[in-house]
């Protein structure tokens, strides 16, 4: 089985190894748009305040640890950018050199839904509330 997570930090990386508790076989694998997989967004604040001198405080885990602990693959630098839910499959850019690829999928898990205040939060609940089909809400082509 494999599984892909779109977007690592608090919700991508934690369900990630939360499913690698539960299962030790499957394929993880997470794309991360940014250069960091998990990172402490709160901590951020206290570094531009230089209350927190080194930026690597910041960092919690990378990809090396993410596999040498986990055993899950992540990807950083690297856009989901089409969810083609008929087919199963992804297509992913690589940010740094722009080359797209695809990827088949058995489970997606989206960790890409916007919600900056509390209008945004309410809209992903009734789309989820309504059952209507999230594809095309997550992802914008360029
Ligand atoms: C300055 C600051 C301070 C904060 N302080 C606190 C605090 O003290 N306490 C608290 O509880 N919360 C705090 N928060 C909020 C907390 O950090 C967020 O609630 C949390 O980061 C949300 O995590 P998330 O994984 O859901 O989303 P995000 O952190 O937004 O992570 C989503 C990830 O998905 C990636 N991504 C998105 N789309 C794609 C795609 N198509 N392909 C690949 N990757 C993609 C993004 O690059 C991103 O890294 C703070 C936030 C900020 C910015």
């Amino acid at each position: 089985m494999r599984y892909i997570i779109m977007g690592g930090v608090a919700s991508g990386a934690s369900f990630a190894t939360r499913l690698r508790r539960l299962d030790e076989k499957s394929e993880i694998i997470i794309y991360e748009m940014s250069g960091y997989v998990s990172y402490a967004n709160c901590g951020l604040p206290y570094f531009i305040g230089d209350i927190i001198k080194d930026k690597s405080c910041l960092t919690l885990e990378t990809p090396l640890s993410f596999k040498e602990k986990f055993n899950i693959d992540v990807l950083i630098n690297h856009q989901v950018i089409k969810i083609d839910y008929l087919n199963k499959k992804i297509i992913i850019k690589d940010c740094l050199s722009g080359i797209r690829s695809y990827l088949a999928y058995r489970i997606l898990v989206n960790n890409n839904f916007k919600a900056y205040n509390l209008s945004g939060g309410y809209r992903i609940y009734q789309l989820f509330m309504n059952n209507k089909s999230l594809e095309n809400e997550a992802i914008e082509e360029e």
